[in-house]
């Protein structure tokens, strides 16, 4: 018989999302005529804006004719959409790179985990906690872990809690490390990093010989002047880190598919006899065997967000999500409750009141608001007493929920 990956067993059952769809079904069964308004998993609800639906439409009609057909494309992406993303998304931030540098994927939950194929298992890890639970569990099922211990921490990881003590800034790791991750602005906390926060972690990982997996996927959400987009715009980082950016949440595609890597050609790591190499030779080996690029279509439609038209919609709907996110924000402030997060991520992260567990407050909100939203400590062990609100969702539903939280926490 052939034998399984026995990592995969050591995963904690229940993961946090269908749990909650569980609940959430048992109680809209038992109370059809309740409107449940949906706060929790953090997808997009606005449709494509115009500009890219018509080129996406483009790229459709382009492959039904036989002088505009593409068959496979790059494995790395187009140049033309790398070669668009520099120039706009990278360029106006101060930051150079070379379109070989920039490679186009089907998002960043992907890449995120693949990328592990290109680090030996020795490598040791750096995670926050809480934190965006893909990182860790990617490192369960590779086998750098041993088992999990009674409070949800995996052998072999070293965690970065991020608590109000410390602003949901991880500290440095407690131990040597060689690749450590970091997420801003950060799901599900909401915080952000300060250049000099990102500069810190950029001196910290060179002096380490540490590599930096930046995850940039809320980037477009920051509203606050002086807060780094990129971890690039920090001297030295392109020696230190891998970015991951993508379309899902800055342009609604979650169901359309599109993100983007960075590996910069100084970043180097080591061989086992001490030679250095270029990750991003590696990086483009493993995509060139184990992916064949993003759809031409799709690939048409993440050049037209960076369109003047497509770029001026885009942000729009942003400024909407960011919107709601303030009317969230200030409407549980004003009914006692402490939150963080809102202002620069589509994320309010919030205390729960009267020291409630993550899932007690659930599931009052569930029966008493009829209001869903994410437990903090699904997200690991430090988001125990915490909650997740996100601010994708149409701004009726947003002002009723804020309503129906304020009523039962009589403010
Ligand atoms: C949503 C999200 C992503 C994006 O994933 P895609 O695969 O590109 O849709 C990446 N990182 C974090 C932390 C996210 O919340």
């Amino acid at each position: 018989m052939a034998r399984l990956n026995d990592n995969y067993l050591k995963l904690q059952a229940g993961y946090l999302f269908p749990e909650i769809s569980r609940r959430v079904t048992a109680f809209a069964d038992a109370h059809p005529n309740d409107k449940v308004i949906r706060l929790g998993i953090g997808d997009v609800t606005k449709p494509l804006v115009p500009a890219v639906l018509k080129a996406f439409h483009d790229g459709v009609d382009d492959l039904a004719k036989g002088a505009s057909f593409h068959g496979y494309g790059p494995e790395q992406g187009y140049s033309w959409l790398s070669q668009t993303i520099i120039d706009k998304a990278y360029k106006p931030l101060g930051v150079e790179l070379e379109a070989s540098e920039v490679f186009i994927s089907d998002g960043s939950k992907c890449d995120s985990a693949n990328i592990l194929d290109i680090f030996d298992l020795s490598c040791k890890v750096a995670i926050g906690d809480p934190v965006y639970p893909v990182y860790n569990d990617t490192n369960v099922m590779v086998g750098r872990t041993g088992k999990a211990d009674e409070k949800g921490y995996y052998e072999g990881i070293v965690y970065m809690p991020c608590t109000e003590e410390n602003g949901f800034a991880p500290a440095f790791p407690s131990e040597k490390v060689d690749i450590i991750y970091l997420c801003f602005p950060n799901n599900p906390t909401g915080t952000v990093a300060t250049k000099e926060v990102l500069k810190s972690w950029v001196d910290y990982a060179l002096d380490n010989d540490a590599v930096i997996l930046f995850d940039a996927a809320y980037e477009a959400f920051i509203t606050e002047p002086g807060i780094p987009h990129s971890i690039y715009e920090i001297d030295g980082a392109k020696k230190c880190a891998i970015e991951f950016r993508s379309f899902s949440k800055t342009a609604g595609f979650t169901g359309v598919r599109c993100g983007l890597t960075v590996v910069p050609h100084d970043l180097m790591a080591s061989t086992a006899d001490g030679e250095k190499v270029s990750l991003n030779q590696l990086w483009n080996r493993r995509q060139c065997t184990k992916f064949n690029g993003v759809s031409y279509p799709v690939q048409k439609a993440a050049a037209a967000v960076y369109s003047d038209e497509g770029w001026a919609q885009v942000q729009e709907i942003i400024a909407y999500y960011m919107e709601n996110a303030r009317i969230i924000r200030e409407g549980l402030q004003e009914a006692g409750i402490t939150c963080y997060g809102g202002v620069n991520a589509p994320y309010i992260w919030l205390k729960t009141p009267e020291g409630m567990t993550s899932w007690d407050f659930f599931d009052k909100l569930l029966n008493e608001c009829f209001v869903v939203g994410t437990p903090g400590s699904g997200f690991g062990p430090s988001g125990e007493g915490y909650f997740r609100l996100s601010a994708f969702g149409e701004r009726e539903n947003v002002e009723e929920a804020v309503k129906r939280i304020r009523q039962k926490w009589g403010k």
